[in-house]
């Protein structure tokens, strides 16, 4: 089937897994037209790539009652590094339980690498068109694009909508930017015999640049917005310490050395706090050492420490705006040191840095699965 010339192409292989007990002849051969369909479309797309494409029934769920995307997308990456796929596609008849939506038809996760999507609410007439286009909605996002009015990046708010689309050009550039680099990854990844520093290190320094837009596109700086008690656990010892005459004593006389290296290890320690306390380093740890992997940690934990950056930032904020409504008479009275601006804006430092600590406190009450789906998911398509 393959002639010289695809050998000489680099291979991309995403594993494609059904992970629902579907015996029914017709269910599964539908589920293999779309693979097709998404083979077919991804060969005509980006010839300069040779895709290979596993199909395997893994029969671990029933067909009854909905599936929570967490357990899916952890079981997606550890049939992914397993079989030393680039990405993994896990397929269910049932459906999916959302967490920020009504309903959900897939849940694509960039920084995993891997998507999930149900078959559940889609056209039985019409199912194995609409799920390769879906397919190509979530490789869509996991290759780092963004929305479109049209083609496969169009939202698809409802099943009907979704069609078999060709990417644009410009978005056929980007995503084959983005498989390159997975290529030369794949290519350099052979024979390591790092140290665990070493290797994380050298993974950063192998793709410096996505690393940081991977960061950059799970917009950290909302993380504070997504994670409810960690900033109400901070908001509220803001304001408990905003009133208190002798924090104000503590926190205008600590000098600004002190203050700088504060807001450093409490913003750190916060997130080695959150990584380890909700164990987001632990995804597929037994599979062992790839560079994907730690690829993954070094984007999770550089998101989860420019959100607390983030949340240092609008505490700041928030603590500096309401001291300046504390009147002047009242704070000389807990003071002894002048009170300017800068005072204020040295206190405000100080109650932010101590808001961290205590958010992150806080956010270790957070739901697990609500910190990993604030990282890993993309979406809910
Ligand atoms: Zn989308």
């Amino acid at each position: 089937m393959e002639n010289k010339q695809d050998a000489s192409k680099p291979l991309m292989s995403i594993g494609w897994i059904i992970a629902t007990d579907e015996r029914d002849k017709a269910v599964l051969s539908t589920y293999r037209q779309a693979h097709h369909y998404l083979q077919q479309t991804l060969e005509g797309q980006f010839p300069q790539f040779q895709w290979e494409m596993p199909f395997i029934c893994d029969r671990r769920h029933t067909q009854y009652g909905a599936l929570e995307p967490l357990p899916l997308l952890e079981f997606g990456v550890q049939e992914k590094l397993s079989h030393h796929w680039d990405y993994a596609l896990v397929l269910v008849s049932n459906e999916l339980v959302p967490r920020y939506r009504p309903t959900t038809f897939g849940v694509p996760s960039s920084a995993l690498e891997v998507a999930i999507m149900s078959s559940a609410r889609l056209d039985p007439q019409q199912q194995s068109e609409q799920l390769a286009a879906l397919a190509l909605h979530m490789f869509g996002h996991v290759w780092g694009l963004e929305h479109a009015d049209s083609g496969p990046m169009a939202v698809p708010e409802e099943a009907a909508s979704l069609c078999i689309t060709p990417f644009s050009p410009e978005q056929q550039v980007e995503i084959v930017d983005r498989l390159e680099e997975v290529a030369d990854a794949r290519l350099e990844e052979q024979s390591h015999r790092l140290g665990h520093f070493a290797f994380y290190w050298r993974t950063f320094w192998a793709d410096p640049r996505g690393i940081v837009e991977d960061v950059w596109g799970y917009a950290p700086w909302k993380m504070p917005l997504h994670m409810e008690r960690l900033t109400a656990a901070a908001a509220v010892s803001i304001l408990v310490l905003l009133l208190a005459a002798e924090a104000w004593e503590v926190g205008v006389n600590v000098s600004t050395i002190n203050l700088l290296l504060g807001v450093g290890v409490a913003t750190i320690g916060a997130t080695l706090f959150l990584f380890f306390g909700q164990h987001l380093g632990d995804i597929a740890r037994h599979v062992g050492w790839r560079e994907q992997l730690v690829r993954t940690r070094i984007v999770v934990f550089s998101t989860l420490l420019f959100g607390m950056g983030a949340l240092w930032g609008m505490l700041f904020l928030i603590s500096f705006i309401t001291t300046l409504y504390i009147p002047q008479f009242v704070l000389s009275g807990w003071v002894d040191v002048p009170i300017d601006t800068f005072t204020l804006l040295r206190y405000a430092a100080f109650l932010a840095t101590v808001g961290v600590i205590a958010g992150a406190l806080g956010g270790n009450l957070e739901e697990e699965d609500q910190i990993k789906a604030t990282l890993f998911y993309d979406e809910e398509t």
